[in-house]
């Protein structure tokens, strides 16, 4: 990792985005994905999961960052991959996590949330559950996410609801086909006492290669904006939607790219990038098993130093929403071939149109862990392979079975 001059100093004062703009000591927002394993293969997957890479880290290597984010006074970590749950540790995580002041949301697709694990969630302080559900029917959930995987969302809900655990949250990311149903989604939380959140669709991992028939059309994006406006204070949007503001006003949530400057993510195998859906080698900032750990990474790998400047209007600078809307996702950009101070992909303006319009290289995934025979359309597994069930020799372990390597859990 290169060390690089001094990032500039954060003002005195000003608004919160002002402040953000120039970093923070430790992320306010870290995912943290423990695996690439996943059960499922989701069409859209931005981490485009599916096989463990054997490089994992270990046990020990995880409670150590888990030490170091305790150090660092990062107060609560989002946790995915992947299926986190797939790890035979995962729970035994959540529990250090918690006992070391460290908070855990995780991201799961519900299929291993039994209504035992449900309980032990019930009893356990400063852990959050986020359920991802594309679909409020089991014919557009199942589209993206695979067949079956709307009715083990449902049974995880009705799990934790059973349970007793309050407030889970449906995780859904917000497609073509699924804009129509946004009243549907809130019925849905409110029926399990959960909280929605809505997520924007990014061109990240496997999201790049469906981008073009899922992302939301132009009108779609003034059906989101409105129902927000009016129904969004109960929502959760995260820094989703900031670019929806050049519509008029800014919408609740982080009006602002946090990449490198108050979010980052750390992948299964220590690396750290600038963002979830920036998993890129030009987005990598260090790995944290390298020395100074995560700490060193975050504040002063050269990467984000340079994220944490100001953002240059370039193309949006005579544009009059460029106050709210900041030209948008920094990762939408990259991942659809427009110059990083081009508008976004999605501009309500039109200028992410007329970009898309013009010649423009797209870069190609620098990661991939799909699975090398994907089953998409065909019944999804929802219950793991072992090892020993797999009759045909491997070309590689891993390639077949994303637990290879690892002992069945119960
Ligand atoms: S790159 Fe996009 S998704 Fe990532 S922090 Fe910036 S705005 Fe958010
Ligand atoms: S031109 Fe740029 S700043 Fe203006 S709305 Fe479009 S992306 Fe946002």
């Amino acid at each position: 990792m290169t060390l690089i001059q001094p990032a500039p100093a954060r003002p005195q004062g000003g608004t919160l985005v002002e402040q953000f703009e120039f970093g923070l000591d430790a992320p306010i927002c870290l995912t943290w994905e423990l695996t690439y394993a996943c059960n499922l293969e989701c069409a859209h997957c931005l981490s485009s999961s599916g096989r463990r890479d054997p490089r994992e880290l270990t046990t020990q290597q995880c409670e150590a960052v888990i030490d170091e984010l305790q150090r660092m006074q990062v107060f609560y970590v989002n946790i995915g991959g992947g299926e986190p749950t797939i790890r035979p540790d995962f729970w035994h995580l959540l529990q250090y996590a918690v006992d070391h002041q460290v908070g855990v949301k995780f991201s799961t697709n519900g299929s291993r949330l039994t209504p035992e694990k449900a309980r032990l969630l019930a009893s356990t302080d400063y852990v959050d559950v986020q359920i991802s559900l594309d679909g409020a029917t089991a014919e557009v959930n199942d589209y993206v996410r695979g067949p079956g995987s709307f009715d083990t969302a449902i049974r995880a809900l009705q799990n934790l609801q059973d349970a007793g655990f309050r407030d889970a949250k449906i995780s859904v990311v917000c497609t073509r086909q699924n804009i129509g149903q946004l009243d549907e989604f809130k019925a849905l939380a409110d029926a399990y006492g959960a909280t929605l959140r809505l997520t924007r669709l990014r061109p990240s991992g496997r999201g790049a290669d469906v981008w073009d028939e899922l992302h939301p059309l132009p009108e779609q994006q003034r059906e989101l904006y409105d129902w927000l406006m009016a129904n969004g204070e109960n929502v959760l949007t995260g820094d989703s939607f900031f670019h929806l503001a050049a519509f008029g006003d800014s919408l609740p949530g982080l009006n602002l790219c946090g990449a490198g400057r108050v979010v980052c993510l750390i992948d299964p195998v220590g690396d750290v990038y600038a963002c979830p859906f920036a998993i890129h080698d030009e987005f990598l900032a260090g790995n944290l098993l390298d020395e100074g750990g995560f700490q060193r990474v975050w504040q002063d790998s050269e990467l984000f130093r340079k994220l944490r400047n100001p953002t240059a209007g370039g193309a949006c600078s005579s544009c009059s929403f460029f106050d709210t809307c900041r030209g948008g996702c920094m990762a939408a950009k990259f991942f659809t071939g427009i110059p990083m101070d081009g508008p976004d992909p999605e501009c309500v303006q039109g200028y992410g149109a007329t970009a898309l319009a013009e010649a423009r290289s797209v870069p190609t995934a620098s990661k991939d862990h799909s699975k090398r025979n994907p089953t998409r359309n065909r019944p999804v597994m929802l219950t793991l392979r072992r090892r020993e069930d797999i009759t045909a020799p491997p070309v590689s372990a891993c390639a077949v079975n994303p637990l290879a390597g690892f002992a069945p859990t119960a």
